[in-house]
Formats: structure tokens, C-alpha cells, sequence
């Protein structure tokens, strides 16, 4: 009898083996196939975000749900919203020291140690989300990206994009050109960098003081995201004048690990962080579009009236990104390059976009 259960037994992973490939060690046990078996791995992961921040933050706690329970809880990510680890913006040398494994920002919050990285959030009056994810993955966008990160010992992969992002609240109107002469904006980027060159004073400033720098006129406009997150920070009460979109026209958010420690995850982890993120890309594009949506009914309904840009103003913001990209250029090589792979792919891409969502948005 022992023989014969023996023998089938035999029969019987020799079959499955044949069928699913696996070798017996893997079928009997002796060789782990599952991930979930793996010893448990734990990621601290910082982001630029205050707890349960919509969308950004929120779609981080999503992603680490995902990693969770695709890796059968052999994955842990610890998300830490900001200043409870790391200060908001101390993220990037915080990953890039080892001090914590990963972070998610924005790649433009770091062009102090490198101009190029400004770009990797995208380029004022340049391409759009979808045009961007195509450069990333399939124009060089990422090669670029990994090969500029890993001086600084990381590995970045994008984490969601905002879509358009409105052009900003002002306390009067824009008519012309020449009415943003000596305006104090909050704005930071290129896009300040451009505003800068239109007569605009760019300012920085924290989040937390924003609108009381609005209300008492100490700064004359500023931009956010859009109408999803604008609405929150009540700068219509303060400064009803809502432009549409030129300067962040789908600003890409990064997550990006320490490269050592990336590299020392199984092949199987690696994998599955890489196609949470991009889950998460695609998620918070998505959610961003909804809530920006339902927003704008809302801001509608609070009698917030939405302006573009008078044409002399954008013709003179084309000019200056010109000039602000050949400034860069010549100051720095990276710049010099990344800028160039991206605007060998908007020369690509354009042409098609125009011919396809362009026109069809264009007749709907
Ligand atoms: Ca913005």
C-alpha cells in the first residue's frame, strides 16, 4: 500500500510539474515559488504630503495597500506623511542617504541640485500628461530620469499626474500683458522662472500661509493645482479672478526609492512596485480628473468666474520659456539633454495629438 501511494504521489507531481513548469523542489515545498513565504520586508516611505492629503496623499496610502497585498503581505510600506519622519521638502536627501527608503514629491521641488530635474515634472506650454507618459516610457524620458537620480543613489519611477493644472487666482483682472507688471505671485518652477521674465515677482511660500498672504494683499495671485485641491485652500473668497492652464500642463509626481536599496529587493518586489506605481500614475490622473470635475461645479455654483489669459500674455510666456530654456541650457548640460530628448518627442507627438484628441475635443 505504502509503495502504491508512493508511486502515485510521484506520478502526481511529475504531471504537475509538466504542466506548470515548476520543478518538483518548487511543487514539494523545498524551493519557495510564492512570494508570501519570503521573509517580510519593510519600506519607510516619506512623502511631501500632510496626512491624508486628496489625491496625492491619499493615492500613496492606496499604493501601499496594493503592494501589501499583492506581495501576500510580504511587502510592507510604511507611509510617513510629512515632518513626522523627514520635513516635507528634506525627502530626497532623507532616500537618497539611506536614511529612508523611498519618497513621493514632485521631481521639481529639486532643481536646486540639478536644473535638469526641473523637467521631469514637464515644461510650461509643453506637453500634456498623456504626451509626457510617452516620453517617459517609450522617448527616453526614463533612461534620462534613472541616469541623472542614480548620482544622488536613487531610483525614481512617476507616481500620478495632476492633468492640466490651472493658471492661478488673482485679486484683479488680467486684461493684458501689462497687468501682471510688478504683480507678487506665488508660483515656483519654470513656471515662476517664465513669470519672472513677464514682469511677475515669483515668490515661494508655504502652503499654511498662502491665503493669509492673499487676503491681506501681500502677494497680488497665486497658482495651486486645480479646482479639486484649489478649493480647499478657499482662495476664492480672497481672489476670485480664476485663470485657465499654461505653466504645469501635467505636472508629473515622482516615487522614488533608495537605488541600493531597490536593487537589494527580490526580482518579485521589484515588480510589483513597479506596476503599483503605475497603477498609482494612473489612479490619481483619474481621481484628479473626477474630483477636479466636481470642484469646478462647486466653485461655479459659489459664483467663481473662470478667465484665460489675454492672447498678448501667452504669445510673450512662449517667448520667455524659450528664453528660460536656453538659459538653462547653457548653464547646465544635463538641462541641455533632457530638454532635448523631450522636445525631439513633443516634435513627434504633436502632430498626431493634433490630428486626433485635439481635433475631436475641437468638434464634440
Ligand atoms: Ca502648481
Amino acid at each position: 500500500m505504502k509503495r502504491r501511494d508512493f508511486v502515485k504521489g510521484a506520478v502526481a507531481v511529475g504531471a504537475a510539474a509538466t504542466l506548470t513548469g515548476c520543478t518538483r523542489e518548487m511543487i514539494e515545498g523545498k524551493k519557495s515559488v510564492n512570494v508570501a513565504r519570503r521573509k517580510k520586508v519593510k519600506l519607510k516611505l516619506a512623502t511631501s504630503w500632510p496626512a491624508n492629503f486628496p489625491i496625492m496623499g491619499t493615492g500613496v496610502d492606496r499604493f501601499a495597500e496594493k503592494v501589501k497585498a499583492m506581495s501576500g503581505g510580504s511587502l510592507e510600506i510604511k507611509v510617513y506623511p510629512k515632518n513626522i519622519l523627514v520635513p516635507a521638502l528634506a525627502v530626497f536627501d532623507a532616500t537618497s542617504s539611506g536614511q529612508i527608503d523611498a519618497f513621493h514629491s514632485g521631481p521639481y521641488y529639486w532643481k536646486g541640485k540639478n536644473p535638469a530635474f526641473a523637467l521631469f515634472s514637464g515644461l510650461p506650454l509643453g506637453m500634456v500628461a498623456s504626451e509626457l507618459n510617452g516620453w517617459m516610457n517609450y522617448g527616453g524620458g526614463y533612461d534620462l530620469w534613472r541616469e541623472l537620480y542614480a548620482r544622488y543613489n536613487l531610483y525614481p519611477f512617476m507616481g500620478g499626474n495632476t492633468g492640466v493644472q490651472m493658471g492661478g487666482w488673482f485679486r484683479k483682472p488680467i486684461e493684458s500683458l501689462a497687468d501682471l507688471k510688478g504683480l507678487k505671485m506665488r508660483i515656483p518652477g519654470l513656471g515662476g522662472e517664465v513669470m519672472a521674465k513677464l514682469g511677475v515677482n515669483p515668490i515661494l511660500l508655504p502652503a499654511g500661509e498662502i491665503y493669509t498672504a492673499l487676503e491681506r494683499g501681500t502677494i497680488d495671485a497665486t497658482e495651486w493645482v486645480g479646482p479639486a485641491l484649489d478649493i480647499r485652500m478657499g482662495f476664492y473668497k480672497v481672489a476670485p479672478y480664476y485663470y485657465t492652464g499654461w505653466h504645469e500642463p501635467g505636472s508629473i509626481l515622482e516615487l522614488t526609492f533608495n537605488k541600493a536599496r531597490f536593487e537589494s529587493l527580490s526580482k518579485e518586489h521589484r515588480a510589483i512596485l513597479h506596476y503599483a506605481a503605475e497603477a498609482m500614475t494612473t489612479e490619481m490622473y483619474h481621481e484628479f480628473m473626477d474630483q477636479n470635475a466636481k470642484a469646478l461645479e462647486k466653485l461655479k455654483e459659489l459664483g467663481v468666474k473662470i478667465y484665460d489669459f489675454p492672447p498678448d500674455m501667452i504669445a510673450a510666456a512662449k517667448k520667455a520659456v524659450q528664453e528660460v530654456v536656453e538659459e538653462q541650457s547653457a548653464k547646465s548640460e544635463d538641462f541641455k539633454r533632457v530638454y532635448a530628448s523631450m522636445e525631439a518627442y513633443y516634435r513627434l507627438v504633436k502632430p498626431w495629438t493634433d490630428i486626433s484628441e485635439a481635433k475631436y475635443l475641437a468638434i464634440r
